[in-house]
């Protein structure tokens, strides 16, 4: 039985018959708090005679029409209407009633507790249109949308085409949107409610582009809509010029709203965020280049995915890897933040790295054969593994050929669908390059290379040979070619300074790099400088300890961020001890400055106290971890970014109370303590017993919005204390009623190191549950619990055991089994490093 599951042959099956052309959706929002009116007309061509069916989840039915004739509601099943004889040219006609979501899927319905006001929003991809309206839920088949929305007269309602005057009648008002331009289903949007809305306009090459930035009312004193909308001024102004092609779709609003499951979601001309990106208190630099990547990835997706579009979900991939790479390059060419690149190093290639380790590792362009495996490859490798091949093709081709393959593919497919292959061939015709053989290894296969340099030098200290090295694991033993950049530095007056850099191809074992020879050995050699492939590293002897006592000494930030990773990496490996790691993090990040790179080691720094250091080690490491911590954020510099981001991290590390709480009373010069910062210090109470149930339930007091409830929600869970763990686990894994963002919020504080005797009893449950949520569930609920609660944060040998016991057992599906096998390699390998 489909449920709601749609196969790529069934979409293939219904594309061969079928061809939309329009939809009219009626959707009414006036008919109260639990569901709304929805009326579909299709009108779509056929093959005369055929049948097919659309898709409709949990709708009730009263009426289905097809070319005037009714067909039983009663027909509906599994998430389907089947049709049957259809005509060349057909018109069907549903009208059902369906219910607001509280997951984030479909239309989301939430009433800010601040205020009582109500925001809706849609969520679509990758197959819940059909939550809303009747569809063909595949991307191929594009159609035009015209939308009318019912609703109460005074809010806002906007969607892909521009708001039009509402037709008001009493209370309520009906909004007949214009027709939209060919687009597929998943990137129709409706967000509606008591926003409030900024407006600017984008004016460039090619026109006027009408901006709107929407939040709801209790956010508006912390938006700060000029700098969204000069990153999107910036943005636009990048990407029409690098693509030739004016904006595609009008206008362009882009919607904060609240309990979003993602970071943003490329509607189009309508895009969603996550209202966290509207920061109700002080964050550091991080944030506002995060939030920049955003909206840049999303402007990117107008051309990237929505103007041209995957004909099916294996290329989420191409889509996602694209908007990824032209985020972080547009970055870097026209905002402030002119070192994204080094953020990526920083954040998301170890989330790579570590994807690509996992056993469920697969290759980039992943085997999407039904709805079920795409929802489970929004992943590292579809997004960050793709974006760091993107790169490196970018660096095979060349820059200016890539952009002017992209040109000809945009002018080539707009408005319709592609595969990877339609890619491929302009970039071959652009840079005269054959790239089917790059795409087989880099694209078909998984894992990831590591590359290490070996060299001899003679008396003078000049390399008589110099080659790189290139190795895979064995299960997956796919050796490829590598552009890199190798570079050479030294140690002049304290600084780390390259002094040369070459740029060559390697390929196979080894590679000889002849161009070296000769040239003095360096005090560090960094092979893949710059960072223009995906590969790990290794550093030689010498290199390694110049590191150890050099590492702040970089001049720039991208080699120090292949540096950090590549200890990073070496200390998962086992290769490296959690305690020289933990003293490098310590010499190294208070002068860090990159600010990404600040916050990743703060938590890496963490792990390798907790996870990856033998427990009879660990007391006095964690005691030089926090003391370490104390020290930096007492000597960082009042009011600045590295002041909070230490005080966050010393708040995690601390063991007892006093100097929390002091920070909390505002003892520390330029350390704002503002409402997050409050629920951070306060936290940090809750995890060592400082404070209970009364201060968590004072605080939430102070602070009754829907952030509030969350941090509340962490605090609880975050305590040792049976019946504190006890509701958040039932709040987590049992509750169907709990919000999407307090369950995700709750289960990420609720495993804690040093907890281990308290959490002991939900090894067993863990498994337990693991056997049913996501048949119970759901696949969002299930993975939230699946991810966040397994027993990783005081690992044991008995655990590894019991988890492989069930594994060899489990009646359970293969996405829960995924989750599991994950949990369990990270057990395993923080063991191994313990052991080390
Ligand atoms: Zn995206």
């Amino acid at each position: 039985m489909p449920g709601t599951n749609l196969t790529r042959e069934e979409a293939q099956q219904r594309a061969s018959v079928v061809s939309t052309g329009t939809y009219d959706v009626a959707l009414d929002l006036t008919i109260g708090d639990e569901r709304f009116g929805s009326v579909t007309t299709l009108r779509f061509e056929a093959t005369p005679g055929s049948s097919t069916f659309v898709d409709l989840v949990d709708a009730d039915i009263s009426a289905i029409t097809l070319n005037g004739t009714s067909i039983d509601p009663a027909l509906y099943a599994e998430s389907r209407i089947p049709i049957e004889d259809l005509a060349a040219e057909n018109e069907l006609v549903v009208e059902a009633t369906l219910p607001y979501s509280h997951s984030g899927e479909g239309l989301h319905r939430f009433v800010d507790p601040a205020d009582g006001k109500v925001y809706l929003y849609t969520q679509f991809e990758v197959p819940d249109a059909r939550r809303v309206f009747t569809t063909f839920e595949q991307p191929d088949l594009k159609a035009e949308f015209t939308f009318h929305v019912t609703a109460p007269a005074h809010w806002q309602v906007v969607s892909n085409s521009p708001s039009p005057e509402p037709v008001v009648e009493g209370e309520h008002g009906t909004w007949h949107f214009p027709e939209t331009k060919r687009m597929s289903t998943y990137i129709t949007a409706l967000v509606a409610g008591d926003y409030e809305v900024v407006r600017d306009t984008y004016s460039g090459e090619y026109g006027d582009i009408p901006l709107g930035v929407f939040c709801r009312q209790s956010l508006v004193e912390h938006l700060d809509a000029d700098d969204i909308f000069l990153i999107t001024k910036q943005g636009f102004a990048f990407f029409e010029g690098a693509f030739e092609m004016a904006y595609p779709f009008g206008k362009y609003d882009q919607l904060f709203v609240p309990e979003y499951n993602m970071g943003a979601m490329e509607n189009a001309g309508c895009v969603t965020f996550r209202d966290e990106m509207i920061f109700r208190s002080r964050q550091t630099v991080a944030a506002y280049e995060g939030r920049a990547n955003t909206i840049l990835h999303e402007m990117a997706h107008m051309w990237f995915g929505d103007l041209v579009t995957m004909k099916w979900w294996d290329d989420l991939w191409l889509n996602e890897s694209f908007a990824e790479f032209a985020a972080h390059h547009s970055s870097v060419e026209a905002t402030r933040f002119t070192d994204a690149w080094t953020g990526f190093t920083n954040a998301r290639k170890n989330w790579a790295y570590r994807q690509d380790q996992l056993p469920s590792t697969h290759p980039i362009a992943a085997d999407n054969y039904d709805l079920h495996a795409v929802e489970a490859n929004f992943d590292g490798i579809t997004y960050a593994k793709g974006a760091s091949t993107l790169k490196q093709l970018v660096a095979w081709v060349g820059e200016k050929d890539f952009f002017a393959g992209l040109r000809a593919y945009f002018a080539k497919h707009a408005y319709g669908n592609t595969t990877l292959q339609d890619l491929l061939t302009e970039l071959e015709a652009s840079s005269g390059r054959e790239l089917g053989s790059w795409s087989q290894e880099w694209l078909q296969t998984s894992g990831v290379n590591t590359l290490r340099a070996t060299f001899e030098v003679d008396g003078d200290g000049a390399f008589t040979s110099f080659a790189v090295e290139q190795s895979a694991h064995p299960d997956y033993p796919t050796l490829r070619r590598h552009r890199i950049a190798i570079g050479l530095y030294d140690l002049v007056d304290g600084r780390l300074v390259r002094r040369e850099r070459i740029e060559t191809d390697v390929r196979g074992e080894r590679t000889e790099i002849t161009e070296l020879v000769d040239h003095r050995q360096p005090d560090l050699i960094l092979l893949n400088d710059d960072d223009l492939t995906y590969a790990k590293i290794r550093l030689d002897e010498r290199s390694f300890d110049t590191l150890l006592g050099h590492i702040a000494s970089f001049e720039d930030s991208l080699p120090r961020a292949l540096a950090w990773g590549a200890a990073w990496d070496m200390t998962r490996d086992a290769e490296l001890k959690g305690s020289d790691f933990v003293a490098l993090v310590l010499a190294g990040v208070g002068t860090e400055t990159d600010l990404t790179a600040v916050a990743s080691l703060l938590r890496q720094g963490s792990s390798a106290v907790n996870l990856y250091t033998a427990e009879a080690d660990r007391p006095p490491l964690a005691e030089q971890w926090e003391s370490g911590l104390s020290g930096l954020l007492d000597a960082a510099e009042p009011g600045s970014d590295h002041q909070l981001a230490l005080a966050r991290a010393y708040a995690a590390a601390a063991s007892t109370p006093e100097k929390v709480q002091s920070l909390l009373d505002g003892a520390l010069e330029g350390l704002t303590v503002d409402t997050d910062l409050r629920w951070t210090l306060l936290t940090a109470l809750a995890r060592i017993d400082a404070v209970g149930e009364a201060e968590i339930a004072a605080e939430l007091e102070r602070d009754n919005t829907i952030s509030g409830q969350e941090h509340a929600a962490a605090a609880r869970a975050i305590r040792p204390d049976a019946e504190a763990k006890a509701a958040a686990w039932r709040a987590v894994a049992v509750e169907k009623s709990t919000p999407n963002e307090t369950r995700r919020q709750t289960a990420l504080a609720f495993q804690v190191s040093g907890q281990g005797d308290l959490l002991e009893p939900y090894v067993d449950a863990y498994l337990q549950m693991a056997e049913t949520i996501i048949e119970e569930q759901g696949v969002w609920i299930g993975q939230v619990a699946l991810v966040y609660l397994f027993p990783l944060a005081n690992p044991s040998a008995r655990t590894l055991e019991k988890v492989d016991t069930w594994l060899e057992s489990t009646q359970s599906g293969p996405a829960a089994k995924r989750y599991v096998l994950e949990g369990r390699d990270d057990l395993a390998r923080a063991l191994r490093a313990q052991s080390q």
